[in-house]
């Protein structure tokens, strides 16, 4: 009786929260420096729970697919940690940077390695490590696979339409690619590593494949379905605590203060959030704050923790 009450308890929560984003007049700004990204309307909303007992709750557009972007990182964060362990800090590091996402100006002070895997100099460092030499094609199929696994849904594709549009205008990216190079934190061939960038940003998931994907985040680090070790316990505690770090750029500890668990966000509106041993969590909607965060994705979880009590430091987890 009292399980089959949270849950109705939940799905009101999830269909109150739906219902006052829908109806949000402040929406942000849909980015639009990708030029695909720009045409996708700012009046979804989104959200898909998944609880540890493997139960789904969703509202909104949750089976909407939209563009992941910068929330892949943490799935190639996985796979660099995967092949190579420890040894990827001596290429990245892990602290909060404070500065904008696309940020170049840390770089130069810091000898080319940039503060966290999550800006994106680390992510392209991260991808990097997981191309290995190998050709882009080969690697961005590893990516997709891996993608699919964890969210146990073969349906999950890349839309190679934003792909190309983001390698056609992101010269910023193949900025911080070739200024990386300079200091030898790349491998010689940048193109490589920007290709699987991109194209790892463009991966289409919905909320609910999202929250699928990130389960093995909630259950320390083992696939929920197959009962497969994706990574340690000890790496999946380092990565949900990037994530609460660095994982809303300049805006990280404002998400931390506001919500108070780990979360990922990309410039597609989505977010992916991790309550340890409770809940995998994705929300989505397009407009953007002035940090480049979901606004409503955001106020959405804020909603959630407060009526929850999920938070990573309630002493109930
Ligand atoms: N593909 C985007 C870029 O590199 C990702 C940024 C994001 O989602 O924050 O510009």
């Amino acid at each position: 009786v009292e399980v089959v009450e949270r849950v109705n308890r939940l799905d009101a929560i999830l269909s109150a929260i739906n219902a006052e984003m829908a109806a949000a007049p402040e929406r942000g700004t849909v980015a639009d420096y990708i030029p695909s990204l720009a045409k996708v309307s700012p009046d979804h909303f989104g959200i898909a729970v998944i609880l540890a007992d493997g139960s789904i709750h969703t509202a909104g557009d949750a089976d909407t697919p939209f563009s992941i972007q910068s929330v892949s990182k943490v799935f190639t964060l996985t796979m660099a940690l995967q092949k190579h362990g420890d040894e990827l800090w001596s290429r990245v590091g892990r602290e909060p940077s404070g500065s904008a996402f696309n940020s170049i100006v840390q770089l130069e002070n810091e000898g080319g390695i940039p503060r966290n895997p999550f800006i994106n100099a680390g992510a392209i460092v991260v991808s990097d490590v997981v191309l290995d030499g190998a050709e882009p094609r080969a690697a961005i199929g590893d990516v997709l696979r891996f993608v699919r696994m964890l969210a146990s849904d073969e349906a999950i594709t890349i839309d190679n339409d934003v792909a190309n549009s983001e390698a056609a205008t992101g010269f910023r990216n193949v900025a911080l690619a070739n200024y990386m190079k300079s200091f030898g934190n790349m491998d010689p061939y940048v193109e490589g590593a920007l290709k699987l960038y991109f194209h790892q940003c463009a991966l289409s998931l919905s909320c609910r494949q999202l929250a699928m994907a990130g389960r093995y985040l909630m259950n320390d680090g083992t696939h929920p379905q197959t009962g497969e070790a994706i990574i340690s316990p000890l790496l999946t505690r380092r990565i949900n605590a990037l994530m609460l770090m660095c994982g809303h750029y300049d805006g990280s500890g404002e998400f931390a203060f506001r919500v108070g668990i780990p979360g990922k966000s990309g410039v597609g509106g989505g977010i992916l959030a991790i309550v340890p041993g409770r809940a995998s969590i994705a929300v989505w909607s397009p407009g953007l704050n002035a940090r480049g965060n979901s606004k409503l994705g955001t106020h959405a979880l804020e909603r959630l923790a407060d009526a929850t009590g999920w938070s990573v430091f309630m002493p109930t987890l």
